[in-house]
């Protein structure tokens, strides 16, 4: 009977039965707990993870989010928070720690240092971006971003989560999901991901070689 029912996402349900029956998607209720226990990695490179860390002190109640548990290993964290400068030195750890967090993870580029290069950019040891080695999905203007706008970027983190489905994200796809080649530190920071390019270069003979020694004539 029509009048007895009611519309929910386009279920119905008897009038009797909605103070204890809630119809929902399986995308949503997924998401939902996913949103809402993020653990971060205790991990911080410069003076915006002292922001990160005020972020976790009672005054902002961070577990209003579920994400005060700040883990020590990767392996049980999927939030990388990158606070601070990214020299070159410390891309290889980065992208290290990055591919032994378990997927779904998430990274949170804070500050102007990790979104850009901050101050420092152009630096001969600083990169310019962090999103130029690991995937960045929310970023936090600033230097340095106040844990309140650090908490801004969390939320944002969890509208994005909000908009996914499981038969989209790629940690359900077919297939291994691939890890990210980790940088190698020599006379500059080299990518493997563009060795081709390296190649070509080296194969010309006005190129030095990678390792800085001078082209063959
Ligand atoms: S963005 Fe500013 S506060 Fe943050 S690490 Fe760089 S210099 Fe420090």
């Amino acid at each position: 009977m029509p009048n007895e029912l009611s519309n929910n996402n386009d279920i119905s349900v008897p009038i009797d039965l909605q103070s204890q029956v809630t119809i929902t998607t399986l995308d949503k209720i997924y998401n939902w707990g996913r949103r809402s226990s993020i653990w971060p990695m205790v991990f911080g490179l410069a003076c915006c993870a002292i922001e990160m860390i005020c972020a976790a002190a009672s005054r902002f109640d961070i577990a209003r989010f579920g994400m005060e548990v700040f883990r020590a290993t990767p392996r049980q964290a999927d939030l990388m928070i990158v606070s601070g400068t990214v020299t070159k030195k410390m891309v290889p750890q980065i992208v290290r720690l990055y591919n032994q967090m378990p997927e779904p993870k998430y990274v949170l580029s804070m500050g102007a240092c990790a979104c850009g290069g901050g101050p420092f950019k152009e630096g001969y040891n600083v990169v310019s971006g962090i999103d130029k080695f690991v995937p960045v999905d929310v970023y936090v203007p600033g230097c340095p971003p106040t844990p309140q706008a650090l908490l801004h970027g969390l939320i944002k983190l969890q509208e994005k989560i909000d908009h996914q489905s499981i038969k989209k994200v790629r940690w359900y796809a077919d297939g291994d999901s691939e890890a990210v080649p980790i940088p190698i530190l020599g006379p500059d920071l080299i990518d493997p991901r563009q060795h081709s390019i390296f190649r070509q270069q080296s194969a010309k003979k006005d190129v030095p070689d990678l390792d800085g020694s001078p082209a063959e004539a």
